[in-house]
């Protein structure tokens, strides 16, 4: 067993499809900090590719428990692995009770959810907001050894040289802290292979203005003064790249509105230092529908940027969702205004002398509370942007759904308390958490375990709509149309597609008698979303005798779902005033 300084758990999941854990630059920065400041014994799990399935990943953390121990064990999690991070805080307590575990990252936004870890036990400390306290801490721990740590009641209490802001420890049952973390510093610029295109990952200015009520971002910028550091950071990066490896390299801007009218004129400053030291084949980056204006169209054309990720979000106003511009809600006309500007920027993409492929990625939430009009006007968009583009050769549009979150610390979350189960008891990575009597539930489940897993692009479109169109039938209990799957055009798959419908129609959502009935039903579309999932991947596959019983047997992500379905279960015991109260049990 080897005891290291720091072990450092990052456990961010990104991909529907794949259920991976994703690197982290931000915890990337960290550990590189970490090692800057003199803590030079970490590991970092996980550790390889294989243990990144998070239906392998307990295992992979157990073998990885019996390899390594550290002094400090510090967590990093979202909040869609929370419950899967806790339980590695567990196992790492069970395994030695005296070990000093710390948490961070973006769950901790809210300080309810601080409170709730800290009294769980299993961890010793939160930090929140930048990183900063957490490599003062560290380093005062570690380095310096000016951090006296003790044994009070049971858990590891903390004295000497402590950050003033940002640490959260509980003190007899109190909740002591306050404040939040900065981090001033530049980021680490992260390298990872994308298709055939090496991808730098970077980072500026995490903020944004716009303050919608279901965003967790927290705002992070890195201080003017490192600007031309994180420049020559990423020069090195590109350089060393260069030296090994011929393919195009594209710089990925990860930061939430660089394009926003504050943050513009900095953002362009940046990427001009940026683009002095380095080209690149294309670039990557976020932008809201009201930044793609004209002078956005020339910082497209003077960085080559190439792919857009494109929150739309919503169709219309929306108190409930709180989409917001400039902190103000944003009104129906307004976004059927950003349709229109989405619509022209696409010709602007069109009309390129580029020899890049340009992408657009359109989001889009569900509303645990949607109407049938506003479903069937974001349907007829989404749809709209897939076949009004299906002939522009060189821009591909793909648009995708996603549920409403009410992530702890939230507006939406404080708006709707009592109709949600908090997202900290999920395992499954893309939970339904909504319980309210009136909620779309249907429409939220097909969502999320069938129509989340792709992507509405010309290569699907006859199956993705289809399937969203069922999706609002079925909640909304309209007849489905057959016809709409005439557009496939292989027999294989219209087969398929034909025989998925009748199996999600047999199962006749919204009128299960018993609850048990109705999460049986939630498990069964999960199984059908990874046949779906597997057969647009692997079209042969269309044709293959019991793909759906192999699926039951071997796919290991179900196990997150049942233990949810069974949390579900005694919540809805308890509380018969939601939406499961429409069930016998
Ligand atoms: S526009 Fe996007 S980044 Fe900005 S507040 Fe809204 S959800 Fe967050």
């Amino acid at each position: 067993m080897q005891i290291h300084d720091v072990m450092f758990i990052i456990a961010r999941e990104t991909s529907s499809f794949f259920h991976m854990l994703d690197e982290d630059i931000a915890a990337l920065t960290l550990t590189h900090y970490l090692y800057e400041i003199g803590v030079k014994d970490i590991v970092v799990f996980p550790e390889k590719e294989e243990d990144k399935y998070i239906a392998d990943v307990e295992q992979a953390f157990e073998r990885f428990l019996a390899e390594h121990a550290a002094k400090l064990y510090c967590i990093s999690c979202w909040t869609s692995t929370y419950a899967v991070a806790m339980d590695f805080a567990k196992k790492i307590k069970a395994n030695k009770p005296d070990a000093v575990i710390i948490a961070g990252g973006p769950h901790f936004f809210s300080v309810d959810e601080i409170k709730n870890t800290l009294e769980n036990e299993d961890v010793d400390a939160v930090f929140r907001g930048g990183g900063e306290p957490f490599l003062r801490f560290a380093s005062a721990m570690l380095v310096d050894g000016t951090v006296n740590i003790l044994k009070e009641n049971g858990r590891n209490a903390f004295y000497g040289n402590l950050p003033s802001k940002g640490m959260y420890v509980l003190k007899d049952g109190i909740l002591s802290g306050n404040g939040k973390g900065t981090f001033p510093y530049p980021v680490i610029p992260m390298v990872s292979v994308s298709g055939e295109n090496i991808e730098i990952r970077t980072m500026f200015n995490d903020s944004c203005p716009n303050g919608c009520d279901y965003c967790v971002i927290e705002h992070a910028k890195t201080d003017r003064k490192y600007t031309p550091v994180l420049g020559k950071m990423i020069k090195k990066s590109v350089e060393e790249i260069k030296e090994q490896l011929p393919s195009e390299i594209i710089l990925s801007l990860s930061d939430s509105a660089p394009f926003s009218r504050i943050n513009r004129q900095n953002t362009e400053a940046f990427m001009k230092n940026v683009y002095s030291h380095a080209g690149f084949g294309g670039m990557n980056v976020f932008v809201d529908p009201a930044d793609l204006d004209e002078d956005f169209y020339r910082l497209v054309e003077q960085f080559n940027i190439n792919t857009f990720f494109i929150g739309r979000d919503r169709v219309i106003e929306d108190s409930f969702t709180g989409r917001r511009l400039y902190r103000l809600l944003r009104s129906t006309a307004e976004l059927d205004d950003e349709y229109r500007i989405l619509k022209d920027f696409i010709f602007f993409l069109k009309d390129r002398k580029t020899e890049c492929k340009q992408e657009v990625f359109l989001g889009y939430i569900l509303s645990p509370y949607e109407d049938e009009l506003g479903s069937q006007k974001m349907i007829n968009e989404i749809i709209d942007f897939t076949v009004q583009c299906s002939d522009i050769k060189n821009v591909r549009v793909q648009s995708n759904m996603f549920l409403l979150n009410p992530y702890p610390g939230t507006r939406v979350a404080q708006r709707a308390e009592g109709e949600f189960i908090p997202m900290r008891y999920f395992y499954y990575p893309y939970p339904n958490t909504w319980t309210g009597v009136n909620t779309v539930n249907i429409y939220l489940e097909i969502v999320r375990l069938i129509i989340a897993k792709m992507f509405c692009n010309n290569g699907n479109i006859s199956f993705y709509k289809p399937m969203l169109q069922l999706a609002h039938d079925l909640q909304y209990k309209r007849s489905f149309d057959y016809g709409l799957l005439d557009d496939i055009d292989s027999k294989n798959l219209k087969r398929f597609a034909i025989m998925l419908t009748d199996k999600i129609l047999s199962l006749n959502l919204g009128d299960e008698k018993f609850l048990d009935d109705y999460l049986g039903n939630i498990l069964s579309l999960h199984y059908i979303g990874c046949m779906l999932s597997i057969v647009l991947f692997r079209p042969e596959y269309a044709e293959r005798k019991g793909l759906y019983e192999k699926i039951i047997r071997e796919d290991g992500v179900a196990e997150f779902l049942k233990r949810d379905l069974s949390m579900i279960k005694k919540y809805a015991q308890k509380n018969k005033e939601t939406f499961y109260g429409r069930y016998d049990f």
